[in-house]
C-alpha cells in the first residue's frame, strides 16, 4: 500500500478530547452542562445501535445525554409536541431525531419543526440555507467530519479540484458546499454522470458518498490523490459479513496520496462531529466563545 491511512479512528477520539475539554471548561467557568436529546422513533436495529453509542459517547465526554424511546405508532402530533418541548428545554442545547422515521411520519415536517440552533444534524432548511451562502451554520455531521481529516492531512484545500460523488441533503450536497467553502473546484457527480471514471480521474480529492459496495476502483484514482470513503455496505466475503465502503480499498491504496479505511475512516468521525456540534450549539446559546476547530 502506497497510500497514507487516515486513521478517522484516531481523529475521532482527539476530536471528542477536544470536546470533553471544552465541556469541562464550560462546567467549572460557567457552570453549564451541555445536554444533547435524541428522539428515537420504533425499533429500527441499526438506529437502535447509532442511539446507544451516541448517547454512551455524549456522556463520556461530561454531557447530558436525554434519550426518548417513542413507539413506531407514535402520531405526528406527539412527536412535534415532544420538539417542541425540546425546543423550549434550556438544558437541551442539542436535539437529533433519528432516521429514518416510520412511514407515517413526514421527515422533513419533523426536522424543520427543531429550533435551527439546536438543529445539531444540521438538516433543517435554515442550516441548509445558511450553509449554501457561506454563513454561520450548524453543520452536517458525516460531512464536517470529512473536512476536518481534508484540512488536517493537507493544510489548506484552495484550489484543488474535488469530486463528490452523490447529491443526498445529508452527506454529498453539504460535502460540496463545505469543499466549495475552502475554495476548492468542485464536481458533483451522481447516478446520471457521464463517464464517471473519466470525472474521478481529474480529482484531487474524492469523497465517495454512494452505498454501493467498492463501487470506485483503484483505475478511477489520480496517482497520489486524497480519497474519503463515506460509504458503509454490509457485504458476504469468504463466508463472512464483512463492512466495506463504497471505494475498493486493496486497488485505490496502491494509486492515493491518502485515504480513509472502512471500518475506521469517516464512520468515527460522524458521532465525534454531533458532540462537537452540540458543544458549538451550547456555547452560541450562550454567547460564549467557541472551541476552536470544531465547526466548519
Ligand atoms: P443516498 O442513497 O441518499 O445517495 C446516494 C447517491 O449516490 C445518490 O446521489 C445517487 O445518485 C448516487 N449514486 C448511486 N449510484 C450511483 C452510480 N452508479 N454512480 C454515481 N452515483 C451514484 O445515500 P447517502 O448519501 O445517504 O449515503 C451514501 C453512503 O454513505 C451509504 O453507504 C451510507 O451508508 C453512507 N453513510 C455513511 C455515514 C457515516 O457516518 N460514515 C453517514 C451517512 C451515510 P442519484 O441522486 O442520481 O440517485
Amino acid at each position: 500500500m502506497a497510500a497514507t491511512l487516515i486513521d478517522g479512528k484516531a481523529f475521532a477520539a482527539k476530536v471528542r478530547g477536544q470536546v470533553a475539554e471544552h465541556v469541562a471548561r464550560l462546567k467549572e467557568q460557567n457552570g453549564i452542562t451541555p445536554g444533547l436529546a435524541v428522539v428515537l422513533v420504533g425499533e429500527d436495529p441499526a438506529s437502535q445501535v447509532y442511539v446507544r453509542s451516541k448517547g454512551k459517547q455524549t456522556v463520556e465526554v461530561g454531557m447530558n445525554s436525554y434519550e426518548h424511546k417513542l413507539e413506531a405508532d407514535t402520531s405526528e402530533a406527539d412527536l412535534l409536541a415532544l420538539i417542541d418541548q425540546l425546543n423550549n428545554d434550556p438544558s437541551v442545547h442539542g436535539i437529533l431525531v433519528q432516521l429514518p422515521l416510520p412511514k407515517h411520519l413526514d421527515e422533513d415536517l419533523v426536522i424543520n419543526s427543531i429550533a435551527p440552533e439546536k438543529d445539531v444534524d444540521g438538516f433543517h432548511i435554515s442550516n441548509v440555507g445558511l450553509l449554501g451562502t457561506g454563513q454561520k451554520s450548524m453543520v452536517p455531521c458525516t460531512p464536517l467530519g470529512c473536512l476536518m481529516m481534508l484540512r488536517d492531512h493537507h493544510g489548506s484545500l484552495s484550489g484543488m479540484d474535488a469530486v463528490v460523488i452523490g447529491r443526498s441533503n445529508i452527506v454529498g450536497k453539504p460535502m460540496a458546499q463545505l469543499l466549495l467553502g475552502d475554495s476548492c473546484t468542485v464536481t458533483i457527480a451522481h447516478s446520471r454522470t457521464k463517464d464517471l471514471p473519466d470525472v474521478v480521474r481529474r480529482a484531487d480529492i474524492v469523497v465517495a458518498a454512494v452505498g454501493r459496495p467498492e463501487m470506485v476502483p483503484g483505475d478511477w484514482i489520480k496517482e497520489g490523490a486524497t480519497v474519503i470513503d463515506v460509504g458503509i455496505n454490509r457485504i458476504e466475503r469468504d463466508g463472512k459479513n464483512v463492512l466495506v465502503g463504497d471505494v475498493d480499498f486493496a486497488s485505490a491504496a496502491e494509486r492515493a496520496g491518502a485515504i480513509t479505511p472502512v471500518p475506521g475512516g469517516v464512520g468515527p468521525m460522524t458521532i465525534a462531529c454531533l458532540l462537537a456540534n452540540t458543544v458549538t450549539a451550547c456555547c452560541r446559546a450562550n454567547n460564549l466563545a467557541e472551541p476552536e476547530g470544531l465547526t466548519a
